[in-house]
């Protein structure tokens, strides 16, 4: 999986399951964890799935181990010492795998490739955020992102709803797909009324 991460095809379709997921479905660590989880946890597929959206934003920007490992005690897991050490591993594998928003994209793995043979990163073209969270950080450091030539793109994925079940409780702007529905489900918009 070494080798795929700085062709720009599969990089791309990378980007695509992103999208679509909200997090690297593809990503054999996530699979891995996904299955962890699904055998170690009372969660069913579908809260593991927003639960591995959250983990991927939390790594994309730049959260550190502790973060991510206290994602799995604020849910009130209970993990026998043996599965935390191994949710650790696999944690660490998620991490290094994961493409962060401070590295321009590349994961922690690939970028220390990159530098060791001593070339010029490809950065990508234009970065979109998903969430209002991820629309602001992105917002304040577009003018350090615009030097390296990378455009910023803060609407692409924004959606402005015009009708939904949510209507009369909506505030006016902008919503991305990863942001908590304002009809209070606490659902992401996505997966409730910007179905
Ligand atoms: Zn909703």
């Amino acid at each position: 999986m070494e080798n795929v991460e700085g062709r720009r095809p599969e990089v791309f379709a990378e980007l695509i399951t992103l999208f679509d997921n909200g997090y690297p479905a593809q990503n054999a660590y996530y699979i891995q964890l996904k299955q962890f989880l699904l055998k170690e946890s009372d969660l069913d597929e579908d809260d593991i799935c927003e639960l591995l959206i959250d983990l991927h934003e939390e790594i994309a920007f730049g959260g550190d181990f502790d973060d991510i490992f206290g994602l799995f005690s604020d849910e009130g897991f209970f993990f026998s010492m043996e599965s935390s050490k191994r949710l650790a591993s696999i944690l660490q594998g998620v991490m290094n795998h994961t493409r962060t928003f401070y590295n321009c994209g590349y994961t922690p793995s690939a970028l220390h490739k990159v530098m060791l043979a001593g070339k010029k990163p490809s950065l990508p073209k234009t970065i979109i955020p998903m969430s209002a969270e991820a629309a602001k950080l992105m917002e304040q450091a577009k003018p350090d992102i615009e030097k390296l030539g990378v455009k910023v793109d803060l609407d692409a994925a924004a959606i402005i709803p015009a009708s939904g079940k949510d209507k009369k409780n909506r505030k006016p702007g902008k919503v991305y797909p990863n942001d908590p529905c304002s009809c209070g489900s606490g659902k992401k918009y996505k997966k409730c009324c910007g179905r």
